[in-house]
């Protein structure tokens, strides 16, 4: 029988054989990568005698349209409850109450990384020439920063009173027409987020972690950042990790801890990607960074991702491409980024060998060149099939 999944004494989430799993299937194309997604998530973890509970809660338009709210408080609740989720791409209301119905949950449930890890799968068209190079697991912040929705609009009174205390307070010249918008950046939000990074490289024996940053410009927000995640190193990783200074580069077999300036840092991802593994980066540098890694492995179209709060074990794991809504209903879309997704989930579960199984079948079906239209215009000789058909070759490979 199905039953919620728990938390220990410890923090770590109990997961029962056969745990409640609430899942949003998506609006547009929605209706063709969740039932594919689910037939080989279903299958891997039969394989290793378990099974998902999975209860569908609704959100976007089909919640809109059966019960006329975009993100009914059941649905938040169940989330919350049930701790572990997935949902596929939602289309974001257009002059509704709420901004985006993503940034809605990760503000509720305080899902504070946002996890996307960037690996190349073996015949996946690129456009580098050495896609294979790059192997890197992101860590954005996914709370503060210029995201965090702190914006005055020109021309409004707020803005004035605010450019006039500038003025009268710091001295600061700010140009009357001025918008205006505020960057805080924490020691909390920063160090949650570089601890759940260290800990990820220290679980799963990554090399190192470094912190991109922009404080060489910014320094107070992202040279703090910078100088927060070596100062956690020193307080809580001593044993297990190591600042660059602290080795001269030389790590040992503790996991090197290094930061990079932002530009400085997408131009490397390009000429020397394999110097790069775990990365902790602000919230705005994050966005930029994850798609143009995703972009270099070919991936944008399988690209996964999740939303995370890694103290209370809370998650939800999401496509990150959108509803394509002219494709939808076709049986058509690559259903591969919301099949990743659900390996990231499989593995916050704990089900490792389950989620292993999905990526080495997923790459065995690639590899024969069994794919979607997406891939299919861009590999001589492929076998271009439809989202239902390449999810039953997986499982026939799983
Ligand atoms: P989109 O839905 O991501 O689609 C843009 C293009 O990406 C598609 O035309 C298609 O390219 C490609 N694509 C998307 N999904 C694909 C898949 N599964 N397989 C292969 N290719 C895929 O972006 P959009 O058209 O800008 O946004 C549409 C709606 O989605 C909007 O309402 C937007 O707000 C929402 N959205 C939601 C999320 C989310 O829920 N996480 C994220 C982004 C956008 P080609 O046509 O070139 O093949």
């Amino acid at each position: 029988m199905a039953e919620p999944i728990t938390v220990a004494d410890d923090g770590s989430l109990v997961v029962p054989d056969e745990p409640i799993v609430p899942f949003i299937e998506g609006d547009g194309t929605g209706v063709d990568i969740w039932p594919a997604t689910r037939l080989v998530l279903d299958a891997a973890a039969a394989r290793h005698g378990r099974r998902v509970g999975w209860t569908e809660v609704l959100a976007g338009g089909k919640a809109h349209d059966e019960c006329g709210e975009w993100l009914p408080t059941e649905t938040v609740e169940a989330f919350r409850r049930y701790r572990v989720g997935i949902k596929g791409p939602l289309t974001t209301p257009v002059g509704g109450g709420i901004r985006s119905l993503n940034v809605a949950l990760r503000q509720i449930l305080d899902l504070y990384v946002c996890l996307r890890p960037v690996r190349w799968f073996t015949g996946v068209p690129s456009p580098v020439r050495h896609p294979e190079k790059v192997d890197m697991v992101v860590f954005r912040e996914n709370t503060e920063d210029v995201y965090a929705g702190l914006e005055l609009a020109q021309g409004s009174p707020e803005a004035k009173k605010l450019i006039d205390y500038l003025a009268d307070e710091l001295g600061w010249a700010v140009r009357p027409d001025s918008g205006l918008g505020l960057k805080p950046i924490s020691i909390t939000g920063s160090k949650r987020l570089q601890r759940a990074a260290l800990t990820y490289a220290v679980n799963r024996g990554r090399r190192s972690v470094t912190l991109v940053h922009k404080g060489n410009i910014m320094k107070f927000t992202e040279g703090a950042f910078k100088a927060w995640g070596y100062e956690l190193v020193a307080e809580e990783f001593a044993d297990v990790a190591v600042g660059w200074d602290d080795c001269g580069g030389e790590p040992g077999d503790k996991v090197l801890v290094k930061d990079v300036i932002a530009d400085a840092f997408l131009q490397q991802i390009l000429t020397r990607p394999d110097e790069y593994d775990v990365i902790a980066t602000t919230n705005l540098n994050g966005d930029y960074i994850s798609d143009a890694l995703a972009a270099q492995v070919g991936g944008i179209g399988i690209a996964p991702g999740a939303n995370i709060n890694s103290v209370t074990g809370h998650g939800i794991f999401e496509a990150t491409h959108g509803t394509a809504p002219r494709y939808a209903g076709q049986d058509k879309v690559n259903p591969g980024s919301l099949l990743l997704s659900g390996v990231l989930m499989f593995e916050h579960l704990g089900w490792q060998d389950a989620a292993d199984d999905i990526v080495a079948a997923l790459e065995a079906t690639i590899a024969e060149r069994i794919v979607t239209y997406d891939f299919a215009r861009l590999m001589d000789g492929a076998t271009e099939v439809k989202t239902s058909e390449f999810a039953a070759a997986v499982v026939d490979r799983l």
